[in-house]
């Protein structure tokens, strides 16, 4: 934790706008020869997401610990490139020096902090924003994004590791590539059957036609009204949906 000596510390901060209103970074770099910084180049090549293990901890909180004395003095080493929160991004460290986040990982890969401050969904959206600008910037694509746990098996990022497929779901969209085309099981009164398909953004695209098929429904496509027709009336005579329409009746 903070004391307020470092929370109040001023920096002589700049902000930058990378290609997105959410995504302004705050430059706020430790000192040259600070021992979290041991200013080692490096040709990164991979992202690292992490989050702060800290649920209170702002991104000015993170930044004030990287100078805290107790921490500097604590025997451990650690640091990161960028912080992020609900309402800030501060980058510590140059994106070609190494920063102590993920062990082997140092050696090449920008290590980005993710606050578990504030409201969860917010930050979920300007991570992916930010990770997303980063990846551009380094002309990196998607498979470039690691997590804290595929350098040293620790349980970090915490909070986004039981989501990761669609936290990176969701970088890829952003990024403009492809979603990805599957078959998508749909459990139709307690019997499972799998829909041509693709997720995106966390949610399960299907053929309306299809699905309302299978549920007894007629559909059919009105040129005069460029409209969608759902008509429920079939429903007693669509043999080939009967077994459906018998239990959702
Ligand atoms: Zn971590």
């Amino acid at each position: 934790m903070l004391d307020d000596n470092c929370s109040r510390r001023a920096y002589s901060d700049t902000k930058r706008v990378w290609g997105s209103e959410f995504v302004e970074v705050t430059t706020a770099l430790l000192s040259v020869g600070h021992r979290f910084r041991p200013g080692r180049a490096i040709v990164p090549t991979s992202i690292t997401v992490h989050n702060t293990g800290n649920p209170r901890s702002t991104a000015a909180n993170e930044r004030a610990w990287l100078d805290n004395p107790v921490n500097l003095n604590s025997g451990n080493f650690a640091s990161w490139h960028y912080v992020l929160d609900e309402t800030n991004i501060i980058q510590a460290i140059p994106d070609f020096e190494m920063a102590y986040h993920a062990e082997s990982g140092n050696a090449a890969s920008i290590g980005v902090e993710i606050c578990e401050s504030g409201n969860q969904h917010v930050v979920w959206r300007r991570a992916v924003l930010f990770v997303v600008s980063l990846l551009r910037r380094h002309g990196f694509g998607a498979e470039q994004v690691r997590t804290h746990r595929d350098w040293t098996g620790k349980n970090c990022p915490r909070l986004i590791l039981p989501e990761w497929a669609r936290f990176m779901r969701d970088i890829r969209l952003e990024l403009g590539e492809q979603p990805s085309f599957a078959n998508v099981p749909i459990e139709m009164n307690g019997e499972t059957r799998e829909f041509p398909g693709f997720m995106a953004s966390g949610r399960s695209f299907v053929p309306t036609r299809m699905l309302l098929e299978q549920l007894g429904y007629a559909v059919s496509w009105d040129e005069n009204t460029g409209r969608v027709v759902i008509d429920r009336e079939i429903l007693q005579v669509t043999t080939a949906s009967e077994r459906w329409v018998g239990r959702q009746l």
